[in-house]
């Protein structure tokens, strides 16, 4: 009886061992890195049970189970190392039964070693790659706190591709994109929306000497803290929209440059020819959708005054100031013009313009003056879209005692100009003498604009996702 239960025990050991996972001769486990992020890799181990199959693989780093995980795929992304660090990394395969490649021979199990050239360290592990929002962030690193630490705890949501809802997808702005535009070098965070903008420029001495259009550093700030002030809420609990602007400055910045130009204008404008050709020459195909596309000639339409050009819902415009680019006239007409690429109009969601109470740059009473801040329809200098807070206008009925900012603000405008503020309501056409007499309103155009509308994969001609494209005023003669 001793006997025939000591030859079961032998008979179960060989069977048991006969049939643990195994990895094929040949395999390998190994360890690639991309955006900052270090993804393991291996060759899958069978199972040679009937029936059977693996369950899960065992990762040790430095002699330590550091994870347990899925079967399939045969990945995950190393997390918690130290950079300079050198780290060894074995992986084992167990099988539904339990059984686990660990006890077998040589081959049993695979390792590599991995001296990361990033991290600053916590725990190590090894996080299963699982995405499923498809931003190419997996959704253990997508930590949905608001806050952005690292490509491997980025406080994004694992179930929204764009976080902060800026166009970019959260992938694209932690590792860069597919096609290699290299996003995080450049600031953008999956957290906080980011507005990215490439300028061109031309240099002639058309009118007033040899002057150069590229953007100064001062018209870039102006710009750059009119987005930062935006009342637009983020997931990481900071209001603003973040302003990069690449003109040739260096560091990720070199997309922008001089545009060599024989007269220093374009025939066309952000449709034609001259427009298309120079965007190919000098603008990078992997930032289309990702940056708007500002061209700084002279002028436009060879001869044209006017100011600008821009598509409506689109990524491409025209800043044409002639011998009139200050840094504010610069800064405004800027703002204006990616306005319209935002889907904003002249007067915000209409076209209706200089309406005394839509305060916006995108307003011609406020673009070149900026917008008004004391509760008149004049502008004080002030770069800003307008947030829809001031009351209706009825230019049948206008009660003077209200002024722009209603009754409670106290401070009245003489609309019809008798120098009286009058008891009874006066009739005015009180918008660009358009001869019209209707109810004009404010617009909030914050909340309007969409940043994710960075769509135009044509590169210049306006496609069926532009709307429109406005030919702006020439520069106003206080302006020049
Ligand atoms: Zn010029
Ligand atoms: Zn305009």
């Amino acid at each position: 009886m001793a006997r025939r239960r000591a030859l079961v025990a032998l008979l179960v050991a060989v069977a048991v061992t006969a049939c643990l996972p195994t990895f094929p001769d040949g395999s390998s486990a190994r360890v690639s890195t991309s955006g900052g992020l270090a993804l393991l890799e291996w060759d899958p181990a069978d199972d040679p049970d009937a029936g059977g199959s693996i369950d899960r693989y065992l990762i040790e780093i430095d002699g330590v189970v550091r994870a347990t995980v899925p079967a399939a795929p045969q990945q995950c992304r190393l997390v918690g190392l130290t950079a300079g660090r050198a780290y060894s990394i074995v992986v084992t395969a167990y099988d539904r039964a339990g059984e686990y490649s660990g006890d077998a021979e040589d081959g049993g199990r695979l390792t590599t070693s991995y001296t990361p050239s990033t991290g600053t360290g916590g725990t190590p592990g090894c996080t299963p790659t699982a995405d499923a929002d498809g931003d190419r962030l997996p959704d253990a690193v997508e930590t949905g706190t608001g806050t952005y630490l690292s490509a491997t705890d980025t406080g994004s949501s694992p179930n929204d591709p764009d976080t902060d809802d800026d166009g970019i997808d959260d992938g694209d702005e932690v590792l860069g994109t597919v096609v290699g535009l290299d996003l995080p070098t450049m600031g953008t965070s999956p957290v906080h929306q980011d507005l990215l903008f490439e300028v061109d420029w031309f240099v002639d001495s058309i009118d007033c000497g040899t002057h150069s259009h590229r953007i100064s550093d001062g018209a870039v700030d102006r710009l750059a803290a009119a987005f930062a002030a935006a009342p637009v809420a983020n997931p990481d609990g900071e209001t603003g929209i973040r302003v990069a602007v690449d003109r040739g400055q260096g560091g990720a910045f070199t997309g922008g440059n001089q545009v060599p130009d024989a007269d220093g204008v374009i025939a066309g404008g952000v449709s034609g020819g001259d427009f298309g050709q120079i965007k190919r020459d000098h603008f990078a195909a992997n930032r289309e959708g990702y940056f708007h596309y500002v061209l700084m000639p002279h002028r436009y339409n060879l001869t044209s005054t006017s100011s600008g050009q821009a598509e409506v819902n689109g990524d491409d415009m025209i800043v044409s100031l002639y011998c009139s680019h200050s840094d504010g006239n610069v800064a405004n007409t800027m703002m204006h013009e990616v306005g319209h690429n935002l889907g904003l109009r002249h007067g915000g969601d209409e076209n209706t313009n200089d309406k005394p109470n839509y305060n916006s740059i995108m307003n011609y009473r406020f673009q070149f003056p900026g917008v008004d801040t004391n509760c008149n329809p004049i502008g004080n200098g002030r770069l800003d879209y307008s947030s829809g807070t001031r009351p209706s206008l009825d230019e049948n009925a206008l009660v003077e005692a209200a002024g722009v900012c209603g009754p409670g603000a106290g401070v009245p405008w003489d609309w019809d100009g008798d120098s009286t503020i009058d008891v009874d309501p006066v009739r005015v056409d009180v918008n660009d003498a358009d001869g019209l007499f209707g109810v004009l309103h404010d617009h909030d155009d914050w909340s309007a604009i969409r940043l994710d509308a960075v769509d135009d994969s044509d590169g210049a001609v306006p496609n069926a996702l532009v709307d429109d494209v406005i030919t702006e005023q020439p520069v106003p003669e206080a302006h020049r």
